[in-house]
């Protein structure tokens, strides 16, 4: 693909970077900061979880990357795909390849497909859209492939929305999503609505998906269980940024950042039965804390953190973290804590 004037050539293991992306949504009260400053990258082929409490802005960076935000939200940064710079991108060519090149899964399929409609049309649809050389057989071969690869029978092509099951559908939606074999897809809380058995079925889905179509995922969830058995790689966001990103298990394992640690304690686990909840409630995005947004509720909270944000580090399990705890190196004295907390006031650094 040729590169537009300006934009980057991407490495080729990856298939998006991400660069200090803001999403501002404007109210009456103030600019709500949904999205304010994220960078991260995804590569070919693998998932990226993308994990943190509700409001703290998944949803709007899973559709500020797609380009499928509210005309009203005030968007800034880089999405770098394939090497096109897509928050700069004209509206009509970020359109034309939101089918063929990128999805979108959604939480609720039933509010997405039309009752109305019988499953083939929706297909038919869409195939028409963005493929108009395609004859009807065509079509309808394309279309009951990748539904036969969700599990859904060619004798089930022609039913309404409402004669399948939840995670049927939810599995027809997939197949929509994938009918273009996109690059890139988003799938947004995919499992919320599903019971255990199906949502094992989803992610089983979604991991073949991966091997099978060579795609990329961007997978939004509550569920820490889900990223342990469908990611490569986590983000964890907080407040509208992303305190800490890297190798899924070695996150788990090692967590960075005082959030996850408290993410994953707050995740019911065999070994106990007590269940830990994370003290206070997240902030207010239109005001949020000063410094590191985690601060108020931070059990390892210094006298730096609310003056300043933390700038980010690569820990030596290759990490990214956003955490006063974490340096940078040079910020770190050998008196540790007590003289960081002395050290670090009047770093020059964003407020
Ligand atoms: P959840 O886990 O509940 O789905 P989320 O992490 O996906 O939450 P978002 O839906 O991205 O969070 O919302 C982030 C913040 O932006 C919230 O404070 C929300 O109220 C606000 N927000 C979302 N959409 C709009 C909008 N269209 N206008 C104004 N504010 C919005
Ligand atoms: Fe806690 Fe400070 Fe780290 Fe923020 S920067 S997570 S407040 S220790
Ligand atoms: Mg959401």
């Amino acid at each position: 693909m040729t590169l537009l004037d300006g934009d980057e050539p991407l490495p080729p293991d990856l298939v998006m970077s991400v660069k200090d992306l803001k999403v501002w949504y404007g109210t009456a009260r103030g600019p709500v900061r949904a999205v304010d400053g994220v960078s991260f990258d995804i590569r070919r082929g693998e998932t990226l979880g993308l994990v943190g409490e509700s409001g703290s802005g998944k949803s709007t960076l899973g559709r500020g990357v797609l380009g499928l935000l509210p005309d009203a939200a005030e968007v800034s940064g880089k999405v770098l795909f394939r090497g096109r710079d897509r928050v700069t991108m004209k509206r009509r060519a970020l359109r034309s390849l939101r089918g063929p090149e990128l999805g979108l899964i959604f939480q609720e399929p039933m509010t997405r497909l039309n009752p109305l409609m019988r499953i083939s049309d929706h297909f038919f649809e869409t195939l028409h859209t963005h493929e108009r050389g395609l004859s009807k057989t065509q079509m309808r071969k394309r279309a009951i492939d990748t539904l036969g690869a969700m599990g859904i029978p060619p004798t089930r092509f022609t039913n309404y929305p409402h004669e399948f099951s939840g995670g049927m559908r939810q599995r027809i939606m997939i197949a929509l999503a994938l009918v273009l074999n996109p690059a890139f897809v988003v799938a947004d809380e995919p499992t919320t609505a599903l019971d255990v058995l199906v949502e094992a079925q989803i992610i089983g889905i979604l991991n073949d998906i991966k091997r099978n179509f060579d795609t990329s995922i961007l997978l939004i969830t509550h569920n820490l269980g889900i990223i342990a058995e469908a990611c490569e790689r986590v983000a964890v966001m907080y407040a509208g940024r992303i305190a800490e990103q890297g190798d899924a298990r070695a996150v788990f394992a090692r967590p960075a950042h005082p959030y996850t640690r408290e993410l994953l304690a707050s995740t019911i686990s065999l070994s106990t039965t007590e269940l830990h909840y994370i003290p206070g409630a997240p902030p207010d995005l239109i005001h949020p804390p000063s410094g590191c947004r985690f601060h108020p509720r931070c059990p390892d909270a210094m006298r730096v953190c609310p003056t300043r944000h933390p700038p980010t580090v690569v820990t030596e399990l290759n990490q990214k973290v956003d955490c006063w705890l974490h340096g940078p190196d040079q910020l770190i004295p050998p008196g540790g804590k007590e003289s960081l907390e002395r050290e670090a006031i009047g770093v020059a650094d964003e407020a």
